[in-house]
């Protein structure tokens, strides 16, 4: 089978072989020897020096974690948003009781850093900013190092959903200056949902330092202090540590440059074949991701038949578009373990399907 929806994404056979293996004690030695492993080699990818942590949890556990642990009830926050996943992080902010004020991009258009530069002038109380980095339901990537760069000159918390782009799309997370990033096991990675990764800075620890939101499981002070002892403060999930020990090694054999260089490969045969098939592309080109392909289903297409006809004689599962989007794009994910000869097929199944989708 071809899984190519942005995640879960498939497993190589030596996440496969991790997973089976035998349950160990979480508070021994053992555990402890592959969790420092694992949190020394999540930096590499991070490309930061600060800390990273693992939640047991999807990547929207993440995402409220880095709300609740910066934030306070009350604190104004700018969401950048122009997609499904960038309205969950402001709706999460604003749960918590976050004032959000948002700066709505139409879907499909990348974020503008000029808008951004004159919201947050226009409102000196912002604390912190929301951005997405791949809105994997518009399969647009945003350019994090322009929006960074007017964030940090106003001196401003980043927090950074880049669950569908880390360890895929090159995100240098020291150097771009992003405070809390979050992302998690069942995209890029290569192992089963499970595991959120977030990162926090020096200033993501001030601002933790004043946060008063509610929190107890996912707090970053307790996961801090186990880690320190080589634990998680609650049970983790054991055996997607087992896969993501199996899958960091190949990602730093591979190596970050090769790793974003063939996501970049991968996603131009996807984008180039949906436009000779007649398609089009569903974000604004020149942003394009690289992780997911969102084309739009022309007039005559039925995106829905379209999908069961991949799935029922093709085995090729490819995903539909979110909300406003239902009926209207469908997704290809290609990140993680995916190379060339899956996007070619992938393709080849797309445009024996295509002829067959049409709406009666
Ligand atoms: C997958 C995804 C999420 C998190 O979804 P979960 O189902 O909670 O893992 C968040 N943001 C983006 C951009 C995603 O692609």
């Amino acid at each position: 089978m071809q899984l190519r929806i942005p995640g879960p994404t498939p497993c190589p056979p030596e996440a496969l072989r991790a997973l089976s293996k035998q349950m160990i004690n979480h508070r021994g030695k053992e555990f402890g020897k592959l969790l420092n492993l694992i949190t020394a080699r999540l930096k590499q990818v991070f490309q930061t020096t600060e800390d990273v942590f693992l939640l047991t949890c999807s990547g929207t556990g993440g995402l409220e974690a880095a709300i609740v642990n910066t934030l306070s009830p009350g604190d104004k926050v700018l969401s950048i948003s122009n997609g499904f996943f960038g309205d969950r992080f402001a709706e999460i902010a604003e749960q918590y009781g976050a004032k959000v004020s948002r700066l709505a991009i139409e879907w499909g258009k990348p974020v503008d850093p000029e808008a951004v530069a004159k919201a947050l002038k226009a409102d000196k109380g912002i604390k912190a900013v929301l951005a997405t980095h791949n809105e994997s339901s518009t399969g647009l990537t945003n350019n994090i190092r322009e929006i960074s760069a007017v964030v940090k000159e106003l001196d401003k918390l980043l927090l950074v959903d880049a669950v569908s782009s880390l360890g895929s799309i090159d995100l240098p997370v020291d150097l771009w200056r992003c405070d809390v990033v979050v992302t998690a096991s069942q995209k890029g990675w290569m192992v089963p949902p499970g595991l959120a990764m977030v990162s926090v800075s020096k200033n993501g620890w001030q601002a933790y330092s004043e946060a008063k939101m509610p929190r107890y499981y996912f707090d970053f002070g307790k996961a801090k202090n186990y880690l320190e002892r080589g634990q998680t403060p609650w049970t983790p999930a054991v055996s997607v540590c087992y896969a993501l020990d199996a899958t960091l090694d190949l990602m730093l054999s591979e190596g970050l440059t090769n790793i974003f260089a063939r996501h970049a490969r991968v996603a131009q045969i996807a984008r180039e074949g949906i436009k000779s098939m007649g398609l089009s592309l569903f974000p604004q080109e020149d942003h394009a991701s690289n992780t997911v392909t969102a084309a739009n289903a022309a007039d005559k297409i039925n995106a829905s038949k379209l999908i069961q006809i991949l799935r029922d004689e093709y085995d090729v599962v490819i995903a539909g578009g979110q909300q406003k989007l239902s009926g209207k794009i469908f997704r290809i994910g290609h990140l993680g373990f995916v190379y060339e000869k899956d996007i070619k097929l992938v393709l080849e199944a797309l445009s024996q399907a295509l002829p067959k989708a049409m709406s009666s």
